[in-house]
């Protein structure tokens, strides 16, 4: 295949370029502008479809060579949630129709992100003609599969699961995630096919400098860092509850990065569990950082905690592993697959804070112990290129078998 692919993106919940650590802006941000720029850079196209989230966004961003972002307008749905979005996606819809037929674009792949994007994709699908792929990042089964609490939307399981069958092949990033949904799947599901994500190895790396901590040999308090969105998917209430039973004479220090800021509904539940524990003084929210400072934060951490219920990845064990820091982690996404215990890590058990805290306290002496250089190497084949190539051998994939049937 010589000729370019023209693939469109549609993120449609989710702006890739919004706040990274908010909301329902996370690792899929990263992923998509990611992907984006390592197709562009083999000579792809790639447009990226996403809502705009105020009036005076600029309806179009040319983010990269080849990669551009099509910030679609459907007036009154700026501040809507993405539950209340599903309503509105015949707009969007009919938004990049708008958009593909203006600039006479023909995609060759649509490639969905996110069930309510994938809702749109069918739709398009049927117009286009073209391949379409889906990554759905999270599966409400899997959610409810990890928290029994857990309760989802029924019209969200049940779009789902059509769009399982009747898709074109369905992107997974975990060897879990895959297994999981071929069980169920059996043989009437579209074709699964394991991408990994993967972490930008020149960003994210070890600081050269001696970072010991504690105990006579400097006087600064250890730092565990928790990163992500304050979802009660990620656990932040397990690794408050966990440091509240770590050893008092070290008094490791407790970071959160992300999250909508402690005034928000979730970040109040979690301020009330600090008080209520009598650990203001060692837990600091940080609130959400710019990703491409993030490499500070990690250099200041001595360990990260990842306490997910459930992880359709985790980028950030990757890249706190890439930046040579040991991580602490439920088994679940990718820390699975990459932590190896007493070499870059250590698990907990699912939402047992008692547990959480010992393989904190492990990661601990881990980390004074470990050569960061080892932790790194063990996330050194995890690269954006190669997510782009199995990328593009997926859509190849798809436009052979659409030539053929
Ligand atoms: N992140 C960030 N700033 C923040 C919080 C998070 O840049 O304030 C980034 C973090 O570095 C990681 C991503 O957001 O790249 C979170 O991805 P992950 O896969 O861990 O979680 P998700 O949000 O996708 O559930």
């Amino acid at each position: 295949m010589t000729e370019p692919l023209h693939i469109a993106l549609l993120a449609i919940h989710s702006s890739p370029i919004g706040t990274v650590g908010t909301g329902d802006t996370g690792g899929m941000s990263i992923y998509l502008l990611e992907l984006a720029r390592a197709l562009a850079n083999r000579g792809q196209k790639i447009d990226i479809f996403t809502r705009g989230l105020a009036p005076d966004d600029a309806p179009l961003v040319e983010y990269a060579a080849n990669v551009r972002i099509i910030r679609l307008r459907v007036p009154g749905t700026e501040r809507l949630s993405k539950s209340q979005l599903y309503n509105y996606l015949p707009d969007y819809q009919q938004e990049i129709e708008k958009f593909r037929r203006q600039h006479r674009a023909d995609y060759h792949i649509l490639h969905s992100n996110y069930w309510l994007s994938a809702v749109v994709g069918d739709r398009l699908q049927a117009t286009w003609g073209c391949p379409h792929l889906i990554a759905f990042h999270t599966l409400a089964m899997s959610k409810i599969a990890a928290r029994l609490d857990h309760s989802e939307d029924q019209l969200r399981v049940d779009e789902e699961g059509r769009l399982l069958a009747c898709c074109d092949g369905v992107m997974v990033a975990t060897a879990a995630d895959r297994d999981q949904l071929a069980a169920h799947l059996g043989t009437d599901g579209a074709p699964l096919h394991l991408v990994q994500l993967g972490v930008d190895l020149e960003h994210f790396k070890p600081v050269p400098a001696s970072k010991e901590y504690g105990l006579g040999k400097s006087h600064r308090p250890p730092v565990i860092l928790f990163v992500g969105r304050f979802d009660p998917m990620k656990g932040a209430d397990t690794a408050i509850t966990a440091l509240a039973l770590l050893d008092e004479e070290i008094e490791p220090e407790l970071h959160l990065v992300g999250g909508d800021g402690p005034e928000s509904e979730a970040g109040q539940r979690l301020l009330e569990l600090v008080s209520a524990l009598g650990i203001q003084s060692r837990v600091r929210f940080i609130g959400t950082v710019d990703h491409t400072r993030m490499p500070e934060i990690y250099h200041q951490a001595d360990i990260v905690v990842m306490p997910s219920y459930h992880e359709s990845f985790g980028l950030v064990v990757l890249e706190a592993l890439a930046s040579g820091i040991p991580v602490a982690a439920t088994p679940t996404g990718i820390a699975v697959e990459a932590i190896i215990p007493d070499i870059n890590g250590y698990f907990a058990t699912s939402g047992d804070a008692r547990s959480l805290a010992g393989a904190m306290a492990d990661a601990l002496a881990l980390a004074r112990r470990q050569d960061p250089l080892i932790i790194r190497r063990s996330v050194q084949s995890y690269d954006w290129s190669r997510v782009a190539d199995s990328v593009y051998s997926v859509y190849s994939g798809a436009l052979l078998r659409s030539k053929i049937h």
